[in-house]
């Protein structure tokens, strides 16, 4: 029989599987606490276990874990830009910021992307496969593991676009805002999607906490869907109808992704556009300069432009911020690490 992976497992379905192997329900809390509090490695460490249940623990379950594969950290702010290897040996890439209010963690959801959106590194070799509930916790106990600090905040906007993972981020959400673990608040996680409007739908009626970022980046479907092929898919209109259910389901107010492009979607007009687009709404708009990758022509807007698109929004009433850009030293744009770290392990192995 294969072994099962515990730590993806919320809290539920981790009694459901002690009490299947004949233990006493207590032996889930202590279980899960070791995984998700303490958040040991191995079966071997759960010291307040019998032997007898540890081995047979190890024998029905395992534990994935990440390695590292490499690690830059910026001279400037301290942000860390880690590449991991997953039991499979593919590579990941998760990001550690530190801001005033705690430490923040950008993590992967999936490995590559399947929506191919014109400006963005992690999509052009598409997807390989989902990361598991436990893959994605990992990225955090790791780095928290690593800096010897806790990370108060969470934000689903690595690699990959996390609702179409959907039963695995939600199982994530559980674990890592359970009261019985060392819990990250609902409200401190933030998923980012370009879209997915069923799922947008889907995770409403899931009624959590968490906030939701829509990646806007343009003010029209015709301007959209030259950026982003999801867009032929569904409108603007049904995103922000869906953006609006999210908002009356869970109460939390939507922010709004607009990554500029030089001479693409940056002009007045845009703004104006787009300032008509969310006049009224409960919203948040984070404007952020597009981080060019030489694989596409894309590049950035000017800082005037940026600075006018902001101020014809703000005229508009629109709450709206310009993205501070972190780890600028180390920057390379979202994917571009996991790529480079990708292709130098390939070269290793052959
Ligand atoms: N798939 C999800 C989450 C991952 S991308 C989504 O689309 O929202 C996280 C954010 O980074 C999105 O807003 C995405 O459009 C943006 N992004 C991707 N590549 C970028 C780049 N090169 N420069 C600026 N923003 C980028």
């Amino acid at each position: 029989m294969d072994r099962r992976d515990i730590k993806s497992m919320t809290y539920l379905e981790l009694e459901q599987a002690i009490l299947e192997m004949g233990e006493k329900k207590f032996r889930s809390g202590q279980i899960f606490d070791w995984l998700h509090k303490k958040r040991v490695c191995s079966f071997h460490d759960m010291t307040n276990l019998s032997l007898a249940l540890r081995t047979q623990l190890e024998e029905n379950f395992y534990i994935p874990q990440l390695r590292k594969a490499e690690c830059q950290i910026s001279k400037l702010d301290g942000t860390r830009k880690y590449a991991f290897a997953l039991d499979d040996n593919y590579i990941i890439e998760s990001v550690l910021m530190r801001y005033h209010y705690g430490n923040s963690v950008c993590i992967s959801s999936q490995v590559g992307c399947r929506m191919g959106c014109r400006f963005c590194a992690s999509t052009l070799d598409g997807l390989a496969r989902n990361l598991s509930a436990a893959e994605m916790l990992e990225q955090i106990y790791y780095i928290q593991r690593d800096i010897g600090e806790r990370i108060s905040h969470v934000v689903v906007m690595g690699t990959g676009e996390p609702l179409d993972n959907m039963e695995n981020l939600v199982k994530f959400i559980h674990i890592l805002s359970d009261e019985k673990s060392d819990a990250i608040g609902q409200r401190n996680i933030t998923v980012s999607t370009c879209g997915l409007v069923p799922k947008i739908m889907a995770l409403a009626e899931e009624k959590l906490q968490v906030t939701l970022v829509l990646s806007l980046h343009a003010p029209n479907d015709e301007l959209r869907r030259t950026m982003m092929p999801i867009a032929n898919r569904y409108t603007i209109r049904q995103c922000l109808d869906a953006c609006e259910f999210y908002f009356r389901q869970t109460g939390r107010r939507i922010s709004y992704e607009y990554s500029l492009v030089n001479g693409v979607n940056d002009g007045p007009d845009q703004a104006d556009e787009l300032a008509g687009l969310l006049q009224g709404k409960n919203c948040h708009v984070n404007l952020i300069p597009i981080n060019p990758i030489k694989e596409r022509d894309y590049r950035e807007s000017l800082p005037v432009n940026v600075e006018n698109f902001k101020k014809r929004l703000e005229k508009s009433g629109i709450n709206v911020t310009i993205r501070r850009r972190m780890g600028i030293d180390i920057d390379s744009a979202c994917g571009q690490l996991r790529r480079k770290v990708a292709q130098n392990e390939a070269e290793r192995r052959r």
